[in-house]
């Protein structure tokens, strides 16, 4: 597998406008199906399984969830047994993200609302271990501290490639934005966009997941005024300014987390945000099989938002 993305240049009027520089790592194109940060915080994670005390791993998702799709095709690539905690109905099984996991083996369990609420409490996790027993269990999104150190290779593999003052990423759970934190090692500025309305547990997340370490870094903060109405939420304005965005690039995009993070950049970069000279790293973090689903729920027209080819060749 290529786990070495590459980086690319982004020509736009509005950054020439502004002199300021844009390049983007390309984690998108790391695998067809594991892209993105799902297959950096997977990767210790199942490096850390070891096959004599667990039989596989349990892992938790809505029916749409990149780390879903991305943890089943891991599991069936290292021929590892998993189970979807799923927070839905089992009708959803047929939509696109559901029934390519269930097509690599992942056995789909479909909890309610107030059951899933519950996945990161000590009793539920105590009843999924009786229930599954020998299960590696992963939170949702895959963000645990085995994530990490994953997603610390985005970093090394950018200090071997490019120059830059900021680098930029999407955060859901924060996971992601922790282990850029703890590789970066105050190097560069780093600023999360956050996905979904919070008032700001988000930073404790990355905290969190920091632990001891965590007051050395002082380098980075999130920004919770791009959510554009919740999770997964954009308007018609939004999706119709990405669309033409992604069109005057040539990169593909999706409106839950890489299209909410260009969104922000532009308006940041409206407002004058960065000063000129300013050299600006994105981090691609994959997640485009989420347009299957936005297409199945007509949110996106599937002639504007193609999948990607490799899903459907
Ligand atoms: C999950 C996800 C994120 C958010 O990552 P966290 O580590 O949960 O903050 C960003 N982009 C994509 C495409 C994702 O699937």
């Amino acid at each position: 597998m290529n786990t070495k993305s590459p980086v690319q240049q982004i020509i736009h009027p509005l950054f020439s406008a502004h002199q300021i520089s844009v390049a983007i790592k390309r984690d998108d194109l790391i695998h067809p199906v594991i892209s993105g940060n799902k297959w950096r915080k997977l990767k210790c994670n199942i490096s850390a399984i070891d096959k004599a005390t667990h039989q596989g791993i349990l892992s938790f998702g809505g029916s749409y969830s990149n780390h879903i799709h991305a943890l089943a095709y891991a599991c069936y690539q290292h021929k590892l047994p998993c189970i979807g905690i799923i927070r839905g109905e089992v009708e959803y099984a047929k939509n696109f993200t559901l029934a390519s996991a269930q097509q690599w083996g992942m056995q789909l369990h479909f909890v309610d609302r107030k059951t899933y609420r519950r996945r990161n409490d000590n009793d539920y996790l105590a009843e999924l271990r009786q229930q599954f027993a020998n299960y590696f269990i992963v939170p949702e999104g895959g963000s645990n501290t085995l994530a990490l150190e994953g997603v610390g290779d985005v970093i090394n593999e950018l200090n071997q490639q490019a120059e830059f003052d900021t680098l930029i990423t999407p955060v859901g759970s924060g996971g992601t934005l922790a282990g850029l934190v703890q590789a970066d090692n105050n190097q560069h500025q780093l600023l999360g966009i956050a996905v979904l309305k919070q008032q700001g547990y988000l930073t404790d997340s990355v905290n969190a997941l920091l632990g001891e370490q965590a007051s050395k870094f002082s380098n980075w903060q999130i920004l919770n005024q791009f959510h554009r109405g919740g999770y997964a939420k954009f308007s018609a304005v939004d999706v119709q300014r990405l669309l033409t965005f992604k069109q005057q690039v040539n990169i593909p995009f999706e409106p839950v987390y890489s299209g909410k993070m260009i969104l922000a950049l532009l308006d940041l970069i409206e407002s004058g945000y960065f000063p000129a000279g300013h050299r600006i790293m994105l981090l691609h973090t994959g997640g485009l099989q989420g347009l299957a689903g936005l297409c199945e729920r007509k949110l996106l027209n599937d002639e504007e938002w193609p999948l990607p080819e490799y899903f459907t060749e």
